[in-house]
């Protein structure tokens, strides 16, 4: 199981129809509209691990 890491729901890869390839992974989304959100701004998604605060959060407060 993948999750769609914009709306963060779990996505099976076997089946999923929306998928991308970004940095050498794949993403897999529930939905073309999440596909393309991901697009837009995959950083903002995929975050700073090193932080574990995701870029973009909208805290306002990095
Ligand atoms: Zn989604």
């Amino acid at each position: 199981m993948a999750k769609d890491l914009v709306c963060d729901m779990d996505v099976d890869e076997k089946t999923a129809k929306w998928k991308t390839a970004y940095q050498g992974k794949t993403y897999y989304f529930c939905a073309p509209g999440c596909k393309k959100q991901f697009e837009v701004n995959p950083q903002k998604y995929i975050g700073d691990s090193s932080t574990g605060h995701p870029h973009g959060c909208g805290c306002g407060g990095h």
